[in-house]
């Protein structure tokens, strides 16, 4: 068998379709992971990686004492599966092989890729033969050839590609260790400092800065109106910007009729047509329709998996000579943009442009198949249109332009006007996505006079400089060399995710600024683009073998621990500064009881809450739920009426959860509760908040004197208030505990939600353990849970539920147990049987029963079940075990029917105490037989 290896499923299915070419295709799959086979040949996708570098074990533990932060830039690495379901099938179907071709993306990523499927493969074949096919497009013709000219995985560049990995875990994870533990961050928490992360947030928080930094100045521009031909005109002075304000209106007041054009300039302008994409300027083009890099990238994959356009990660600007111009242009002509495409065939500039990088992994990015609107759905069309288009500026004549510059002259001062018209559209025609616009002007001729309608002197200030947006902050890292046309876009995401940076442009949150200062300051070769730059350019001295891995990794090694010299020294600063600094971001206001300040806080384990500064003298404080809900942080909008900041959750692949104004939550999720009060009136209420008593907990643990001094009410009105709350608690209490009771007992189940199954209950009026212990089969049924799931529930909520009474009641809970485990758990039950009955299932003396059947039926006010004295059970006992046939279990049997001793099982009758025995009736008459006949032969005797 031949396999062969894609990096995805997508591009496995597509491969197949593409090279049986029209032999029968069978899909098979085999724990979820498809494969597609014609004639002898298999084609399997990869998720990726499927392998994943990793410390070898021991390194978990951040705060042990011999793993620190720094031991991991020496750490050995291994390789662990990510998907084992995948390599476990790569390994089957290898095992079978006679030949392997690996057909990953075509690029350092995809031969690293590739080079972990050859390494799994020779794992389990030895011998098969592996070779490795390349291509820039999924389409007939690249893979065709690909196949047919396959040739050796390219070990150098999947080095390069390792070498990578190692040294971003390596920087990664020990900095990141390091600051965290510092700054005594943890979980969710963490202080993420990469490789090219870092620099990156660098260059945007000192973008920050100098926009902070910069004093505007103002400066004035004067303007002048005018009328040709009907139309308005605006001249501008030809001075530009006065910076001194005299000036500026002395010109102005010496601008006079009668306005001369003086001069009307000409000129012809050439706009070169744009050249072909690579991955930055189609991310930059991409932005300018509105779609961030992130996505952008994710539809250009796509695309390319599906066969639409070549592959989009390219540094490429220059089409090399073997792409076939001819063949893409007659493929893409079965599509909407025919008329664009004959238009380029009939006008094409000799030789396509060029732009200035020239690379011979992958040509620019450029569309190799025919799409619809209806195959694509909106984004990735007009991604598609966008690819195409430029395709065919490329091969477009240049665009001319007419220019045209006219000077005027009023009273000395010298005004121009300038426009521009394209006389020759040239690429303009099918690219419309260019920024450039057409100024139409009126014709002038010189001499002639015109019009003064207006003077206008604007004032106006310098400008900052702009904020990165995400495509301008690509550009600039490509610039930089931090990171690589793969990761770049990932990188900025990762800044957002970290709450690093936010908003569109970019700008830094408080803690991305604070850690960067931070280390800017003490280390400041993390933060500096050169050590990045530097590591790049040994990656390429790895793809062109001229160094080693391991030598690379060595030297990034030494690098590393000269950082850690300087981190460590200033260890404890670095974490004071941090902490202290970022303190501030969970600050949300004022505290509305005593004016301090109000912040999250976040503890250990998930709790997390809003307190104030004042604590313990002020005790205010809004519960939030567990971070593992959303880690709770504070957002830039601001309540009108109470002036805190708003709360947000934040989680990690869902939709952020907005609490909004804490105290506006805090208010409305406990007015419900303190309705529920009965003697709550609207005014109380109003009262009660405005001194500061936000909920029934804080009623219940007021003291009666207090309470009515700070309401100004009588004692006796604080106490029922005070009890009133108390009751409510209590009531919240059993809510919340029948509430956890039906999440622990209903196993999770796909398409089945609590709250649905619990708005059921409460709308039957079950909201507590008692109702749910007392409720029937169907109640629970047309709730929503299934038969056998319902009888299990209901056992349980008795069980506790009765457990919790007879605990009340004053069972004890070591008793409790042994009578749980004998099957009594009703407290009922404690009434019915006989005490005896209930002494011997349990083990327990009969006075410890007596006392606590006494105690639950006085409870249950049932009359208390008659009782026998220690001798007198001896005694029926004997009589009973006398008599043929009865043993040990018969008399607990007959202890549960309430028979003690043979007088009573003789005049008891048969039928009742078969049904509470469980003694068959005919037994029983047996029974009752053998102790008369005893009884009269003992009458004989004497
Ligand atoms: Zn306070
Ligand atoms: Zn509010």
């Amino acid at each position: 068998m031949h396999l062969i290896v894609a990096e995805k499923n997508i591009s496995a299915r597509r491969i197949a379709e593409i090279l049986s070419d029209g032999k029968k295709l069978t899909e098979h799959k085999d724990a979820g992971v498809s494969t597609y086979s014609f004639g002898d040949i298999t084609t399997v996708g990869l998720r990726g990686h499927v392998v994943e570098i990793d410390f070898e074990p021991g390194y978990t533990n951040w705060r042990s004492e011999e793993s620190t932060p720094r031991s991991l830039i020496d750490a050995k690495t291994i390789k662990i599966p990510t998907e084992r379901k995948i390599v476990s099938l790569l390994q089957k179907l290898s095992r079978k092989a006679d030949r392997v071709t690996i057909a990953t993306d075509f690029d350092t990523e995809g031969e690293l890729i590739g080079k972990e499927a050859f390494e799994l493969i020779r794992a389990v074949n030895p011998k098969v033969v592996i070779d490795r096919a390349r291509f820039s497009a999924i389409t007939p013709q690249e893979l065709k050839s690909a196949f047919s000219h396959t040739t050796e995985l390219d070990f150098a560049l999947a080095a390069a590609g390792e070498a990578r990995q190692s040294i971003d875990l390596m920087w990664g994870a020990s900095l990141t260790r390091f600051i965290s533990l510092a700054a005594r961050r943890g979980g969710q928490n963490i202080l993420s400092v990469g490789r090219v992360q870092t620099p990156t947030l660098t260059m945007i928080v000192d973008r920050e800065k100098e926009i902070e930094a910069f004093v505007p100045e103002k400066y004035w521009q004067l303007f002048l109106e005018t009328e040709k031909g009907g139309e308005r005109v605006e001249a501008r002075h030809t001075h530009g910007r006065f910076l001194d304000k005299a000036a500026a209106e002395q010109s102005r007041d010496r601008t006079k009729a009668p306005l001369m054009v003086t001069d009307v300039r000409v000129g012809e302008k050439q706009d070169r047509a744009p050249s072909p994409f690579d991955t930055t300027t189609y991310i930059v083009a991409s932005a300018r329709l509105g779609f961030s890099a992130a996505y952008a990238m994710r539809i250009a994959e796509d695309l390319y998996m599906n066969g639409f356009i070549s592959y989009p990660r390219t540094d490429n600007t220059v089409y090399p000579p073997s792409l076939d111009i001819e063949g893409i242009l007659r493929t893409i002509r079965n599509s909407l943009f025919r008329k664009d495409v004959d238009w380029i065939t009939a006008n094409r500039r000799s030789v396509p442009t060029r732009g200035k990088k020239s690379t011979t992994d992958h040509p620019p990015i450029h569309p190799t198949g025919a799409a619809t609107w209806e195959m694509l759905g909106d984004d990735a069309f007009r991604i598609y249109e966008l690819v195409l288009r430029r395709f065919l500026a490329t091969l477009a004549p240049d665009a001319r332009w007419k220019t045209l510059k006219i000077l005027l002259d009023a009273g000395g001062e010298e005004y121009t006007v300038t426009g521009g018209q394209l006389v020759e559209p040239g690429w303009h025609a099918v690219y419309p996505f260019s920024e450039a616009q057409e100024t139409i002007l009126p014709p002038f001729t010189t001499g002639e006079q015109l019009p003064i309608k207006k003077v206008k002197l604007d004032e106006k200030e310098t400008q900052p400089p702009a904020r990165y947006t995400q495509s301008k902050l690509i550009q600039r890292m490509e610039e930089l060399g931090l990171g690589t046309k793969s990761t770049r876009h990932e990188v900025i995401a990762k800044l957002v995710s970290r709450k690093y940076v936010e908003g569109s442009p970019l700008r830094p949150t408080l803690v991305g600024r604070v850690v960067t200062e931070s280390l800017e300051q003490h280390a400041d070769m993390i933060t500096k683009p050169d050590m990045t730059q530097t590591i790049e350019a040994h990656m390429q001295q790895i793809k062109e073998a001229k160094r080693t891995r391991e030598d690379v990794i060595l030297e990034s090694r030494q690098m590393l621990h000269r950082a850690f010299d300087q981190l460590e020294a200033n260890e404890t600063i670095i974490g004071e500064d941090i902490r202290g600094r970022t303190a501030e971001e969970m600050n949300l206001g004022k505290c509305p009881v005593c004016g301090g300040v109000l912040a999250i806080k976040h503890l250990r384990g998930n709790t997390q809450f809003i307190g104030c500064s004042r604590y313990p003298d002020c005790t205010f404080n809004i519960g939030l739920p567990m971070a593992q809900w959303g880690f709770a942080v504070r957002t830039d909008e601001i309540c009108d009426k109470h002036h805190l900041n708003f709360v947000r959750l934040i989680r990690k692949g869902a939709r952020p959860w907005d609490i909004g104004c804490p105290l506006c939550h805090h208010l409305a999720s406990n007015k419900e509760s303190l309705d529920e009060m009965p003697s709550m009136t609207g005014a109380l209420a109003e009262k009660i908040l405005s001194k500061h008593i936000y909920t029934v907990a804080e009623l219940a643990r007021s003291n009666p004197e207090s309470l009515a001094k700070r309401l100004d009410i009588p004692e006796e009105k604080a106490q029922n208030l005070i009890s009133e709350a108390g009751s409510v608690l209590e009531k919240l209490r059993r809510r919340s505990e029948c509430r956890k009771f039906m999440r622990d007992h209903l196993i999770p189940r796909k398409g089945r939600s609590y709250a649905k199954i619990l708005t059921a209950l409460k709308t039957a009026g079950i909201t507590e353990l008692s109702g749910l212990a007392h409720a029937d089969i169907a109640l629970l049924k047309s709730a929503g849970i299934g038969e056998e799931e319902a009888a299990q529930v209901l056992s349980e909520a008795k069980t506790v539920y009765y457990g919790q009474v007879l605990k009340e009641i004053g069972i004890p809970a070591v008793s409790l147990k042994k009578y749980v485990s004998a099957g009594i758990t009703s407290p009922e039950e404690f009434c019915i049987h006989p005490p005896e009955y209930l002494s011997q299932i349990t083990g327990m003396s009969p006075s410890t029963v007596k006392r606590h059947v006494e105690l639950v039926c006085t409870y249950l006010k049932m009359p208390v079940p008659k009782t026998y004295s220690k001798q007198q059970i001896e005694r029926g006992r004997k009589e009973l075990q006398a008599i043929k046939g009865i043993d040990k279990v018969t008399i607990e049997k007959l202890s549960r029917a309430g028979i003690i001793n043979a007088t009573q099982l003789l005049e008891a009758d048969a039928v009742t105490i078969a049904a509470e025995s469980g003694i068959m009736a005919h037994v029983i008459q047996d029974f009752q037989k053998a102790i008369r006949k005893k009884r009269e032969n003992a009458i004989i005797e004497i």
